[in-house]
């Protein structure tokens, strides 16, 4: 249930966050200092290229991140106050699916083909709500016509197979709120969803988090849909946050060129174009990062002290923060 007091309250506090990978290749630091907050009833977007470390900051914060050879050596991720990484697994097991939810890119294997809608959407609140018979049933209706199942009365005896692959990504966002968690974390909800079907289910989430207040972290690439879902955005590459802030800010006024590159390549319908932008070149090594820039070798900014050192993250007007030595020139602090 929604209590507007609480909206814009610090739900979510992660901390220096890293998460090491230990390979025959040496290790891959795929997260690697990573801090953000996530406010009651905002949506965070966490953006970046693939393999730029933003599934493996949403894996380390459900704790799912497989080890080996994955390893969280540090940081906090403070759940309203209590610092999930410091609980055993029993414990984890109980915030997992109550206190935090999340809807996987893919509903085909977030979903189990062998189990009905009802039994797949009633279970968390069986295990966490300790619901059973006819009011489970009546929840789980209620849950899918929040997430405009037509006739959920009928469909709860569906299987996934059965549902078009719009309806199997509801249900997943119908797990996802089921125990009206603090903070959902939505890993590319919308990438196996043609474009109508896609605005259909944005608009779906925002209401929902009208309806409930929960904190969205929003996984994604493409900063076209971050600019339709997201209040702020953290910008990743190479396992760091490189700029963060209020997504207005950055849209008008991006701080570091890999932002500025992503936001190029975004195609816009009132432009003609001969060629769609692309940033040159490839995201580096992440087990052979040196003490430079990570995005040096493909900005076209880049100067003498961009190889030398990596760039500390400078705070700018309007709490926009960017790791850029450029930005050095128009600090109000180092963050
Ligand atoms: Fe480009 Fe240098 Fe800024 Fe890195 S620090 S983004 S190389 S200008």
């Amino acid at each position: 249930m929604l209590d507007s007091d609480r909206i814009g309250e610090v739900v979510l506090d992660v901390k220096d966050l890293r998460t090491y990978f230990v390979t025959r290749w040496g290790v891959v630091k795929a997260v690697d200092g990573v801090s953000f907050q996530v406010r009651r009833g905002e949506t965070l977007g966490v953006v970046g290229e693939s393999g730029c470390g933003k599934s493996v900051t949403s894996l380390s914060i459900m704790r799912l991140v497989p080890s080996p050879p994955g390893h969280i050596v540090g940081g906090q991720v403070l759940l309203e106050g209590d610092d999930i990484l410091e609980l055993d697994d029993g414990e984890m097991e109980e915030i997992r699916g109550s206190r935090i939810g999340m809807v996987l890119q893919d509903p085909m294997t977030a979903l189990n083909p062998v189990f009905d809608i009802e039994d797949q959407v009633g279970e968390a609140l069986k295990i966490h709500k300790n619901m059973s018979g006819e009011g489970l049933k009546a929840n789980v209706i209620e849950m899918l016509r929040k997430v405009r199942i037509p006739a959920p009365e009928v469909r709860i005896k569906d299987f996934p197979h059965q549902l078009s692959g719009g309806m199997r990504q509801r249900v997943v966002g119908a797990i996802g709120i089921s125990c009206d968690p603090a903070v959902l974390i939505a890993d590319e909800p919308t990438t196996s969803l043609d474009a109508t079907i896609q605005a259909q289910y944005l608009r779906l989430l925002r209401e929902l988090q009208e309806q409930t207040g929960v904190g969205i972290i929003f996984i994604t690439h493409d900063f076209g849909i971050v600019a339709k879902m997201c209040d702020r955005v953290a910008v990743m590459y190479a396992g760091k946050i490189v700029e963060q802030g209020d997504v207005r800010q950055i849209f008008n006024k991006p701080a570091h060129p890999y932002t500025e590159a992503l936001i190029q390549s975004v195609p816009k319908m009132e432009e003609k174009a001969e060629r769609l932008y692309s940033i040159p070149g490839q995201p580096p090594a992440l087990w052979a990062l040196d003490q430079s820039c990570a995005f040096a070798d493909r900005c076209r900014y880049a100067f003498d002290r961009c190889t030398a050192e990596y760039p500390d993250m400078f705070e700018l007007e309007h709490g926009q923060l960017a790791a850029c030595w450029l930005r050095e020139k128009d600090k109000v602090a180092t963050a």
